[in-house]
């Protein structure tokens, strides 16, 4: 069945991507953004877009009513985390706080699904490695804090109200559409794979390498590298549950389960243009763990979801592609 949903951050890098999954999907999103780090030419032109902020509780009661809102997923919010600990009541604010608005919004017009975009950032410097989501939440950012307290408010409303949510701990998230119809445009990122695609195009001089005496293999740090699009697909799935058993809420870790040091990644960028990245060796960048990995034995169980782009060098050559297409509309 077609159903309606809002996608707040539907500009930006994984709402986006969520948008085209739905489209594909058979369902009908509808964005909104207040455009302060997304793109409008980034929203697929099926999807209506309404530009504002989800703290804006009259809009959204709006657009509720209007499109007859089935369920919202949740992307819009701030990622960076250095930011969030020179800036920390940004990230209260727009994470936090306006989420909350959100979900009460989402409650006075009657809309009973929400699934929230939260982090691997809540499990802090997990104890052991794959990480499991009923590991202790111990964040040490305010980005992390950021997205726990909102997982905190939506068990705690799901409890009280006729309410269910699907908060997805997101891992490494990198890649972009196969088709490139969108991927990563995010100005000034700090991600790593966006940052090697960059250098690989040359739109930078180096890669810095941040850390080399960490505890894995080669001193590197380990992240477990999902592509967007397969997180898009968990979200379409996670909206199907949420629908077919409206008195179950999940918190679900979504990643593959194996990750790739700084160093591989490097490698595999390498490999993918034929051509040698240059790195330099820094310490190490503060608040970064050895090893983030997940286990994602439940998603995979509970949901069925099935990674369909497990591959590094397939991950490496869709963000490079995007990364050529952003050069053009960007003129850069
Ligand atoms: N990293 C790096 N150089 C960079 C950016 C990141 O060596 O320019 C490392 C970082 O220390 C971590 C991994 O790459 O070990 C992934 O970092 P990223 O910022 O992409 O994501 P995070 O894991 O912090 O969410």
């Amino acid at each position: 069945k077609k159903r309606n949903i809002l996608v707040t951050g539907g500009a930006g890098y994984i709402g986006s991507h969520a948008v085209l999954a739905l489209i594909d999907a058979g369902h009908r999103p509808i964005v909104i953004d207040n455009l302060v780090t997304g793109f409008r030419w980034a929203i697929d032109d099926e999807a209506t877009f309404y530009e504002g902020d989800i703290s804006d509780s009259d809009l959204v009661l709006k657009i509720i009513g209007e499109q007859a809102i089935d369920a919202i997923m949740h992307f819009a919010g701030s990622v960076v985390v250095p930011e969030s600990v020179e800036n920390p009541l940004k990230y209260y604010d727009n994470n936090t706080a306006k989420s909350r608005s959100l979900i009460e919004t989402a409650i006075a017009g009657g809309v009973r699904h929400m699934i929230f975009s939260s982090t691997a950032a809540t499990y802090g410097i997990p104890k052991s490695s794959p990480v499991c989501e009923d590991m202790p939440t111990m964040p040490i950012n305010p980005y992390g804090m950021s997205k726990l307290m909102t997982e905190m408010m939506l068990r705690d409303v799901a409890a009280a109200h006729d309410f269910n949510y699907c908060a997805l701990r997101y891992f490494n998230v990198a890649g972009a559409d196969p088709l490139c119809r969108t991927g990563q445009s995010t100005i000034g990122a700090t991600h790593l794979l966006k940052i090697a695609v960059e250098a690989a195009l040359g739109k930078r001089a180096s890669v810095s390498v941040f850390g080399t005496d960490y505890a894995t293999e080669d001193g590197t740090g380990v992240r477990d590298y999902i592509h967007v699009s397969d997180l898009a697909s968990a979200h379409v799935i996670a909206l199907e549950a949420l629908m077919a058993d409206p008195e179950r809420s999940h918190t679900l870790n979504c990643g593959y389960g194996h990750g790739y040091s700084v160093m591989q990644v490097l490698d595999a960028v390498d490999r993918v243009t034929n051509t040698k990245l240059h790195r330099t060796f820094e310490g190490r960048r503060a608040g970064d763990p050895d090893t983030l990995v997940s286990d994602n034995i439940a998603i995979k169980q509970r949901f069925g979801w099935e990674p369909r782009y497990d591959n590094l060098d397939l991950i490496v050559q869709h963000a490079l592609a995007w990364e050529r297409r952003l050069t053009d509309i960007q003129g850069t």
